[in-house]
């Protein structure tokens, strides 16, 4: 790999002990510290500044999140090589990745008091969740590194979404899932061919025996908070959401949280346009958490250093956001706490009631983790914690037929019945 295409990257930073390396330096985490010493990416804004404008991207037509090519941390040359110059279409679901949908929703904003609720509908992305913005990333890197196998854990829509973006360009994938992991998300795994190791424990074990795994046998590593470059990718929601918005800031961005990279990324995202001067404050990051699984929200309101959390048993039908010991938790914590956002804790009850609203009042079909940002709204609203006049931003991460079985506990029943209109009349009196 040669540094120089890289030349608006200035190095990987640790979270913990400010050390700074050079990308080519370390791979993952910061040698300091273990698996701990999660590495920042830092960049050189003056760079990027000649090379990309609010102008310019108005003239661009590339809908997906390579418009932001030159903040990303990648070799444009590579990127290249997937899509050649001139090609009239795509070749890969790579470059379907992001720009998704900004829908407003006046429905909502009546009901809810506020000014503006927009939502941002990630399910459709190539693989149906945000995941899909992380693993492009991955894919790259590897392809930059010259590996052939992408190892990852998840708790399901990360696996999904590099198997999905994997398959095609021949490269492998070793996924470490938890046995419990819906089906829907196995079956994509599988479908796209990857080898499925689902482990019989939690996500937790899942990924600490995928990072001892990928040491042994050489494997490239998408593990979340392992791999820098994850929440780099997920910061492409921030842009999207302000370019979108006509580069006005919301007043708020609620988000599911688990691991924490996607509220990490999105403060990553909305910090770069912030250092381009692109916009001039940023939004509060309001980080959403099913009760059964809060670390974050409890660690938030004690004050606690991020670093000094224990993990707790996670339990929530929401199972993208299921995590006892959340990996990203110093960018997460940052990013709440630096936005003068707050952390929200809702139950399964509430998420499993907001699926139904944000399907009939938004025309948004979200799983669990997908829907619990918006139960985080209402809660939010009713606590007095958002006021009238405030424009906020649902980000719906996951599409809703990725846990069906979930979906039928909030959706109430069919009506079976004989195939004669006696019958119909019967459940439609006039
Ligand atoms: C992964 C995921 C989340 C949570 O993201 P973290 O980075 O783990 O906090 C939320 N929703 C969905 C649908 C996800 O797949
Ligand atoms: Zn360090």
């Amino acid at each position: 790999m040669s540094t120089t295409q890289l030349d608006h990257v200035l190095g990987l930073k640790c979270l913990i002990c400010g050390a700074e390396y050079q990308p080519d330096e370390v791979l993952y985490v910061c040698p300091h510290h273990g698996n701990e010493g999660v590495l920042d990416v830092v960049y050189d804004y003056r760079r990027i500044g000649q090379r990309l404008s609010p102008q310019a991207l108005a003239q661009d037509s590339t809908l997906s999140i390579w418009r932001y090519l030159p903040l990303l941390p990648v070799e444009p040359e590579v990127v290249a090589r997937v899509r050649p110059v001139g090609a009239r279409l795509p070749h890969h679901p790579l470059f379907s990745v992001g720009w998704t949908p900004l829908y407003e929703s006046p429905t909502l904003a009546q009901e809810l008091g506020l000014a503006a609720v927009y939502v941002k509908n990630d399910g459709l992305n190539p693989s149906a969740s945000f995941k899909d913005r992380a693993s492009a990333i991955a894919v790259i890197k590897a392809l930059e590194l010259g590996r052939r196998v992408i190892a990852a854990a998840s708790t399901g829509n990360a696996a999904s979404s590099l198997a999905a973006l994997s398959a095609s360009l021949g490269l492998k994938n070793i996924i470490f899932v938890p046995a419990a992991a819906p089906q829907a998300k196995i079956a994509q795994l599988l479908i796209f061919g990857a080898t499925v190791l689902a482990v019989r424990g939690s996500y937790d074990q899942a990924f600490d025996l995928c990072l001892e795994a990928s040491q042994t046998y050489g494997w490239y590593n998408r593990n979340t908070a392992y791999n820098p470059y994850m929440s780099e990718g997920k910061k492409t929601a921030a842009y999207e959401i302000v370019e979108q918005l006509g580069w006005e800031v919301p007043d708020r961005v609620f988000v599911g949280v688990g691991d924490g990279c996607i509220i990490g990324g999105l403060y990553k995202g909305f910090s770069d346009l912030l250092a381009l001067g692109w916009i001039d404050r940023m939004p509060r990051l309001m980080g959403v958490q099913a009760a059964g699984s809060a670390a974050m929200v409890q660690a938030w309101q004690a004050g606690m250093d991020p670093m000094a959390m224990e993990p707790i048993e996670a339990h929530t039908i929401a199972d993208s956001i299921s995590a006892g010991l959340p990996r990203d938790r110093i960018k997460a914590m940052r990013a709440v706490v630096e936005s003068d956002g707050a952390y929200i804790a809702v139950t399964d009850e509430e998420i499993l009631a907001a699926m139904p609203v944000l399907a009939r009042k938004a025309g948004v079909f979200a799983e669990p983790a997908g829907a619990a940002p918006y139960a985080g709204l209402v809660k939010a609203v009713r606590e007095g914690l958002v006021g009238p006049q405030e424009r906020v931003v649902v980000l719906a991460t996951g599409n809703g037929l990725k846990d069906v079985s979930s979906a039928m506990k909030a959706a109430g029943t069919s009506h079976i019945i004989e195939p004669s209109l006696e019958a119909v009349r019967r459940v439609i009196p006039s």
